[in-house]
């Protein structure tokens, strides 16, 4: 087995995403972010990909982030606090890129906060990129994986709607992303696949972050 997915442990990533957690802020200006005091973990992709769904998922919440049929209301960078209670983690909900129908200047505005959190914040452990398990990349996405590889933040590709394509479909369009990936330095190889709706790869994205953070010190017992 891949030493990767042996330094994952779902146990714990079950336990943490078990722990209550809540919206702590929304940010709209560099300055409004809180203090980089934790280890955090950001989601970000394409208006539509599916985020909201899947930090719902993760969390087990309905309605933590909103879900919505209209791509592109997510306008700000929302910080939640996982466990609430306890000096976790950040989970942090980047706006939606690539909606056609925003204006060139709220996009830009949108995009520009986004870079400026992205190169700056010490304590960004990993970036989920999220790509719609039945589309692949798309050119949207390019720039942010180049802000990533230059600014060496971690990155990890998540697939999502993983249970729409069929099997054959969903295996030619990992492999696309994988050999894509070759050429991005701050990547990591491995893709996980989810699923919001069947829960799918959901337990592995959470043993993913688990395993990146000291969880006993939030009290995970093994
Ligand atoms: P966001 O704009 O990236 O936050 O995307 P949403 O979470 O709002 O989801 C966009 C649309 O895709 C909604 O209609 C969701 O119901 C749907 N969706 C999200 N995740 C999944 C999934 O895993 N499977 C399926 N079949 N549909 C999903």
């Amino acid at each position: 087995m891949n030493a990767d997915l042996d330094a994952i442990d779902e146990a714990a990533g079950n336990w943490l995403f078990a722990q209550p957690c809540v919206f702590e802020r929304g940010v709209t200006a560099i300055d409004q972010l809180p203090a980089a005091d934790r280890p955090e973990f950001a989601f970000a992709g394409r208006s539509n990909v599916g985020k909201s769904s899947l930090i719902n998922a993760l969390t087990g919440h309905t309605h933590l982030a909103r879900v919505s049929n209209t791509p592109g209301r997510t306008q700000q960078l929302n910080f939640f606090l996982l466990p609430a209670d306890k000096h976790g983690i950040f989970l942090v909900d980047l706006p939606g890129y690539g909606y056609a129908k925003a204006s060139k200047r709220d996009a830009a505005r949108w995009n520009a906060l986004m870079i400026a959190y992205l190169r700056g914040r010490a304590t960004l452990k990993r970036v989920f990129l999220l790509i719609d398990s039945r589309h692949g990349l798309k050119a949207a996405d390019e720039p942010f994986m180049q802000t990533f590889d230059e600014s060496a933040v971690s990155y990890q590709i998540v697939l999502t709607k993983a249970d729409k394509p069929k099997p054959a479909e969903l295996a030619a369009v990992s492999e696309t992303v994988s050999a894509a990936l070759r050429s991005h330095v701050a990547a990591h190889p491995r893709l996980i696949s989810t699923s919001s709706v069947s829960g799918e790869g959901i337990g592995e994205l959470r043993g993913e972050i688990a395993a990146l953070i000291d969880v006993a010190s939030l009290g995970y017992k093994r």
